[in-house]
């Protein structure tokens, strides 16, 4: 039987990338009656949270798409959470050392650093091979028996040519000079992605690997560990990358990338899921709009074409207000109170607005904008004594970069990081924020903004401050 699955790593917002590649695996599973695995990629220990993995399972939830073995439903080749199969990973790396396909690895981070200098000066390729990384007999005892930290790495063919076999583009050939000895297991004892990556899919017995085409230089040591350990390679599908407008990759500078930037703007889940569908993907008669269910009937992976699919927002707007006008009235009243009257988040706000209401009717013109998506504005909405227009321009541009850079969205990260730039820049606290109560909340007569913005999670807020820049 056909099994696929998506394997995101919980180290940010959930992508709508991760929702494209995990709807096509999908797509791919039913039609052939297979099962669709959801995995968690975890093993970057550092940047992994709780947080994003909760997420990441909660948005592609919202969006419909459903998993038949994964981390909260379990299955019969657990645990789906890599952090959880560390022991796998050593088995399977000791297999390779005792037969020689990996070595340990000694080096110094100073060693590695003056070969890489030494291959640029000598005008070659980068890649470090194990002749160059390998240390002669009595350096490398000398070393383990100090018992220096130390990598294995797999062992990968100086040159030639590998051919890898893909779904949708065929045999496509990469050269072995350029790929390095891969780093298999961290000197924490952790797997890096090839090794972890390559072991679950056998031992999860996934037959069809699809996935971003950003996976295709990593091919070739991933059928070379395949080799090695003697299995049968799953077929390859890359899929084209989602880009934005300019063609460039898809990314949160340009265009918001989070499905909860879509869900909080207020998208229909039916609409993304079908926009994303038509990403490089039509149905036989090219009908915009269409279900799940429908694409399933009639998918078939050879329609993908490989153009780089353009993610544009102001499409999905519209195949979304097809979607949006079917709805009858009692089903418009009953999405719209679900989104816009949401328990747990009107809860987080009412508090905020209590010491300033005096009847409901007090409520909206507060907190209107938490129901909106881009305030509209003009140049003459952010005149202020404190700002020239160049003056003003950079304090929202320093302020977004500083909100892009926070990993833990909270409000007293937000106010640190604000309330440095606004002493940075020497300006009062009270004068400063008015450009991001502006562009935030479309007027300086509200709650604060360090709260709404807190309320509001990173990707309005930050997309609303590129608009007013913008
Ligand atoms: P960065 O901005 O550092 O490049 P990113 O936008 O690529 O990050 P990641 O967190 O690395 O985001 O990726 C999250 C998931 O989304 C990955 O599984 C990745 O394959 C997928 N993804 C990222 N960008 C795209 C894209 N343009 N098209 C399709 N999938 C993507
Ligand atoms: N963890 C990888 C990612 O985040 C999975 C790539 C793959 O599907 O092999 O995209």
């Amino acid at each position: 039987t056909v099994r696929t699955r998506v394997a995101p790593s919980p180290t940010g917002d959930p992508h709508v990338g991760t929702a494209y590649i995990a709807l096509f695996n999908l797509a791919f599973a039913r039609q052939h009656g297979g099962q669709f695995i959801l995995r968690i990629e975890d093993t970057d220990q550092a940047r992994s949270t709780e947080d994003s993995e909760k997420t990441i399972l909660d948005s592609l939830r919202w969006l419909g798409l459903e998993w038949d073995e994964g981390p909260d439903v379990g299955g019969q080749h657990g645990p789906y959470r890599q952090s959880e199969r560390k022991d796998v990973y050593i088995e399977h790396v000791e297999k390779l050392l005792a037969s020689g396909h990996a070595f340990k690895c000694y080096r110094t981070p100073e060693e590695l650093d003056t070969l890489r200098n030494q291959r640029q000066e000598q005008g070659q390729h980068t890649a470090l091979k194990p002749s160059d990384l390998e240390l002669a007999a009595d350096e490398q005892a000398r070393r383990e028996a100090e018992g220096a930290p130390f990598v294995v790495r797999m062992r990968v063919p100086e040159e030639g040519v590998c051919v890898v076999n893909d779904m949708l583009r065929g045999p496509i050939e990469l050269d072995w000079a350029q790929v390095d000895a891969q780093i298999l297991l961290k000197s924490d004892g952790m797997p890096t992605y090839h090794l972890a990556n390559v072991v679950d899919d056998h031992l999860m017995q996934i037959t069809h690997v699809i996935r971003g085409e950003e996976w295709i230089s990593s091919a070739p040591k991933h059928a070379l560990l395949y080799q090695y350990f003697g299995w049968d390679m799953p077929v390859l599908c890359h899929m084209p990358l989602l880009r934005n407008p300019d063609k460039s990759k898809l990314s949160k500078r340009k265009n918001p990338t989070s499905i909860l930037f879509y869900e909080r703007m207020g998208f229909m889940p039916e609409a993304l899921l079908n926009y994303l569908a038509r990403m490089g993907w039509s149905m036989p008669d090219e009908s915009e709009k269409f279900s799940r269910e429908q694409m399933f009937e009639h998918f078939d992976i050879s329609r993908v074409s490989l153009g780089g699919p353009v993610f544009d927002v102001e499409k999905l707007r519209w195949l979304n207000s097809l979607w949006l006008r079917e709805l009858d009235v009692t089903q418009f009243v009953q999405r719209f109170a679900q989104w816009g009257f949401d328990q747990q988040r009107v809860e987080a706000l009412i508090p905020h607005l209590l010491p300033r209401v005096e009847v409901f009717s007090d409520v909206a013109p507060l907190a209107g904008h938490f129901l909106s998506g881009m305030p509209v504005l003009s140049a003459a909405d952010f005149e202020h004594k404190a700002f020239d227009e160049e003056s003003l321009l950079e304090t929202l541009q320093f302020g977004l970069w500083q909100l892009e850079a926070i990993r833990h969205w909270d409000k007293s990260e937000i106010e640190t990081r604000l309330f440095a730039l606004a002493k940075l820049q020497e300006l009062k606290v009270r004068d400063f924020l008015f450009p991001f109560f502006m562009a935030i909340a479309g007027t300086s007569q509200t709650i604060s903004v360090l709260d709404t913005m807190a309320l509001l999670g990173p990707d309005i807020s930050r997309a609303r401050i590129r608009h007013a820049i913008d």
